[in-house]
């Protein structure tokens, strides 16, 4: 055991450290961008082409930013420059970045915080945002929670969002960023507007949740439960102590805590043969019928087993909780919850803190046995395992 004595002052000036962490996010890699002007968002910005100092852009200009067949050309007033690979805009004041315009589109301008890279390949830009981590997770806040939620839940929002990010940032390492922009990691449109926002970011900034050997979580999260949520390992095929079925009552009156969906009965009987071959027609009749006791991995009592993650995805259902009826040559299949249902519900946890459930115990609800911890101080308890180092280019 370490003495407090020693660990205080490495904690305080690796919370300092904490600060000025980067993440590096590809961002609108969905597009193909020809074209592309940048503009400073607060002071002057510096360009760089292929790493070399090139001069800067004042807040009242803008650099038209190009690919060409031999690279890449940006002009603003001044600067007329030409790159092979890459040019990056840098803010020089704090708290400062980059408005990006797609010339050319009806694409609304966006506003980021930090610097952004844009490189071309094949003829087309590549934008990267050098963002703050805690601007980009009041950025993922406002792109995945919507407005107008309390502010305890806006705060357990940020945890999550913010242990996702750092613990996934190894997700696009081959391709040169951290996290990319869209649903695949988490949604990113840039900076956050919204005041309720920042300041649940602030309360819990640094903060991640980590289970008891400190390791961060897998903060997963989902709509609605539709009252039970799932283990882990019926969603993956791996156990996690912290991912455990809980139950909750506090999603059941929510817009998503169910769903129905009507198949003839030619549609339903034939996917279970097509898919399951389920031909013998005692098994099709229990087929037609059905009520799960409870949350199940498999459809029915039949062998061989019909995972009902696989009828979710092929039927596209919002969960894999429903029950089945027939009438006539209809089926209805009533379901519960929307999602994987594994980790937090969002719809629970949303009525938890308007309830007057502060953030800890919710996330407690959700998550077993997890603890919140600042990021600068996970690192230091994990010295024998560091965190992989976030690249990015360097704030002047
Ligand atoms: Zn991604
Ligand atoms: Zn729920």
């Amino acid at each position: 055991m370490r003495k407090l004595a020693v660990i205080l002052p490495f904690l305080l000036s690796l919370t300092v450290l904490a600060q000025e962490r980067d993440l590096r996010i590809g961002i609108m890699r969905q597009r193909t961008i020809s074209s592309l002007l940048v503009m400073s968002s607060r002071g002057n910005c510096t360009v760089y082409a292929d790493g070399v100092r090139q001069g800067e852009i004042p807040l009242n200009d803008g650099l038209r930013i190009e690919a060409t067949g031999r690279g890449l050309t940006a002009k603003s007033l001044k600067l007329n420059i030409a790159a092979k690979k890459r040019i990056e805009v840098v803010p020089r004041m704090a708290h400062s970045g980059v408005r990006l315009s797609l010339l050319g589109t009806k694409y609304p301008e966006r506003s980021y915080p930090g610097a952004v890279e844009v490189q071309v390949s094949g003829g087309k830009l590549q934008l990267t945002n050098t963002a703050p981590l805690e601007a980009y997770t009041a950025g993922v806040v406002q792109a995945e929670a919507g407005k107008e939620h309390h502010a305890e839940y806006y705060k357990l929002q940020s945890v999550s969002c913010r242990t996702y990010a750092l613990c996934n940032q190894r997700k696009h390492a081959g391709e040169g960023f951290a996290l990319c922009d869209a649903v695949h990691c988490q949604v990113f449109h840039g900076i956050c507007k919204q005041d309720s926002i920042l300041q649940a970011v602030e309360a819990t900034k640094g903060m991640v949740m980590v289970d008891p050997d400190i390791k961060m979580i897998h903060a997963l999260f989902h709509s609605n439960c539709g009252g039970e949520t799932v283990n882990a390992e019926d969603l993956w095929s791996k156990q996690e102590p912290y991912l455990r079925s809980t139950p909750d009552a506090y999603c059941l009156a929510a817009p998503h805590a169910t769903w129905k969906k009507t198949l003839s009965k030619a549609e339903w009987l034939g996917y279970l043969e097509r898919k399951f071959k389920v031909k013998d027609p005692a098994k099709q009749k229990a087929l037609l019928n059905y009520e799960p006791m409870c949350r199940d991995l498999y459809l029915g009592n039949t062998f061989p087993h019909i995972p009902l993650k696989a009828v979710r995805e092929d039927l596209k259902l919002n969960s894999t909780w429903f029950k089945i009826s027939t009438t006539g040559d209809k089926v209805l299949l009533e379901g519960r919850g929307y999602g994987h249902g594994v980790g937090l519900c969002q719809e629970g946890s949303m009525r938890m803190a308007r309830e007057g459930m502060n953030y800890l115990d919710i996330l407690h609800h959700y998550y077993k046995d997890v603890h919140l911890m600042d990021v600068s101080s996970l690192e230091f308890f994990r010295e024998e395992e560091p965190m992989p180092a976030i690249a990015g280019p360097s704030r002047k």
